[in-house]
């Protein structure tokens, strides 16, 4: 039978409810169970994909073409497992679902309550993708209190009551703050929080505590009486250097072995050495490199949260710490802001705001010969700069920005144009990618077919593809069904590739993407040679 771990948050957001939910994942795969993950959220948009990332980080893409939460990329990079459509749902699916099915007729005679029939369709998600699963982590978004929460808590409750407590665990992430001006670790809001969680029916079963300081042996006792939770079962997550080292501070309290303990599950032994190893590397780098990231969320770093976990991935890879500069394209003076650093890298994005800057951040990394890496918005400004400086068509651009432009570089498919209702309406999920031999990708990838995931409405217009390629701007990569360009390089510059997909929803600690690897090492290299010729 499957077994279900419901981790549920206290007392404030961004605890890293997904770190520890993907903590646990690993822990538990790493003694070879078959592990999956879903991450419920509350709200009520269908799915994220409209949602800005200033309100929710970045969308994650899954390979089937879902818009999904950010924590589903966690859950990827921690499993090295791919995630799909049914590991993440919001409570406007379960309502749209259950509406739909009312105005079919399926409750005929019936009034649809959110007890059973809201919470019935959630259980019915929690169960859809148990097939094949030892274990199947629910993370359920929000904060113990929350209005919004409350039928997904109620669904975890249930299940516990039809599955028995050899089969159902639950796990509160809380916060326990330090007051410095007491110099004391505080338990008190996680003492209220738990008691929330048990005004619903949840009594924890284990007690994750994110604290600034250890928590001595008084803590967790005090912790362990008023929470009602035996003290073996009261850990610590400490701030970690790295997102990477979270289950290695779990595993050596024990975690791992209580869950199996208390879910009765039999298990082989542990295997967190190349994690181990991996982690080791990421906290002894030999060298470091700076990347400059022209976005335009630059305050909000979850906006990028793949493209930087991408970047400490190739980084673990060459033993060198990338560290990130976030650049805001509205500024003046990009010039001096990137004069120092290894790479440029321009990420995907929307609307218009800062996108000259951008252009011109792709004309100083062409121009001054630095390694260049574009995602998806990053290739069609790498497009637009090349046609107007190099091809010199004055005001080229992407329709979306110019909807009037002369030269339409990027522009929409007919199939686009005819979209109406936006919502999952974009290029989206993975598509093949024929990569042209001798080019800076094909080393990269070893191969000459690739899958890529994809997020986006525009594309390059074949109407100008002749003049851009005669020109020196290569298409190293195409999906030959549509015949779309999919990847562009430019030869005389050291390291200079943009790509319409989003290699970074592929990157994974233990192995990078080739993409992000091959362009933090053209970074480094530019750094080594500077500091050589200083
Ligand atoms: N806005 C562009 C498009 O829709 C790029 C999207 C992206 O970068 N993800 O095509």
């Amino acid at each position: 039978m499957t077994k279900y771990i419901f981790v549920t948050g206290g007392v404030v957001s961004s605890l890293g409810k997904g770190i520890s939910a993907s903590s646990i994942g690993k822990l538990l795969q790493a003694r070879s169970l078959n592990v999956t993950m879903l991450k419920c959220d509350p709200y009520i948009n269908v799915d994220p994909g409209t949602m800005n990332p200033f309100q929710h980080g970045e969308v994650f893409v899954t390979e089937d073409g879902a818009e999904t939460d950010l924590d589903l990329g966690h859950y990827e990079r921690f499993l090295d497992k791919e995630m799909h459509q049914a590991n993440n749902f919001t409570a406007g699916k379960v309502y749209e679902t259950v509406i739909s099915r009312e105005r079919k007729g399926d409750f005929l005679g019936a009034t649809v309550q959110v007890i059973p029939h809201i919470t019935d369709e959630i259980k019915n998600r929690f169960r859809a993708i148990s097939k094949g699963a030892d274990v199947v982590i629910v993370e359920i978004g929000g904060t113990v209190g929350d209005i919004e929460s409350l039928p997904f808590l109620e669904a975890a409750r249930q299940m516990g009551l039809e599955g028995g407590r050899d089969n159902v665990l639950y796990v509160h992430v809380t916060l326990v703050p330090y007051i410095k001006a007491a110099e004391e670790l505080k338990t008190k809001p996680t003492q209220h929080s738990v008691g929330k969680l048990r005004e619903i029916g949840i009594n924890p079963d284990i007690i994750i505590c994110r604290s600034e300081k250890p928590l001595n042996a008084d803590i967790k006792a005090k912790l362990s009486l008023f929470c009602n939770v035996p003290k073996e079962s009261v850990f610590e997550a400490q701030d970690a250097f790295s997102i990477y080292e979270v289950p290695l501070m779990l595993h050596k309290q024990g975690l791992d072995d209580q869950i199996v303990m208390l879910l009765r599950l039999r298990t082989h032994s542990k295997d967190l050495e190349s994690w181990t190893a991996m982690v080791e590397r990421l906290r002894k780098p030999q060298r470091e490199v700076t990347i400059a990231l022209a976005g335009k969320y630059t305050d909000y770093k979850d906006a990028y949260k793949s493209v930087s976990e991408s970047l400490v991935h190739a980084g673990i890879a060459h033993s060198a710490r990338v560290n990130v500069r976030f650049i805001e394209t509205t500024d003046r003076d990009l010039e001096s802001k990137l004069a120092d650093v290894g790479g440029i890298l321009v990420p995907g994005g929307f609307g218009d705001r800062g996108i000259e800057g951008k252009i011109q951040v792709v004309r100083l990394a062409r121009e001054g010969r630095i390694p260049y890496l574009g995602l998806c918005l990053g290739m069609q400004v790498a497009v637009i700069e090349f046609a107007r400086n190099v091809l010199k068509l004055a005001g080229a651009h992407s329709t979306e920005f110019d909807a009037r432009t002369r030269y339409p570089v990027i522009d929409l498919l007919p199939e686009q144009k005819a979209v109406k209702a936006k919502g999952a309406s974009m290029r989206l999920g993975s598509y093949e990618c024929a990569v042209k031999k001798g080019t800076l990708a094909h080393r990269a990838y070893g191969a000459a077919t690739v899958r890529e995931r994809h997020r986006h409405r525009y594309e390059v217009n074949n109407k100008f593809r002749k003049q851009l390629e005669g020109s020196g701007l290569c298409v190293a990569g195409t999906y030959a069904a549509k015949d779309l360009v999919e990847i562009v390089e430019l030869r005389d510059h050291p390291w200079f590739l943009a790509v319409q997909f989003h290699p970074e929803f592929k990157s994974r600690p233990e192995s990078p993407h080739p993409l992000f690897r091959d362009f933090v090492a053209a970074a480094l290299a530019r750094s080594a040679q500077k500091a050589h010729a200083r």
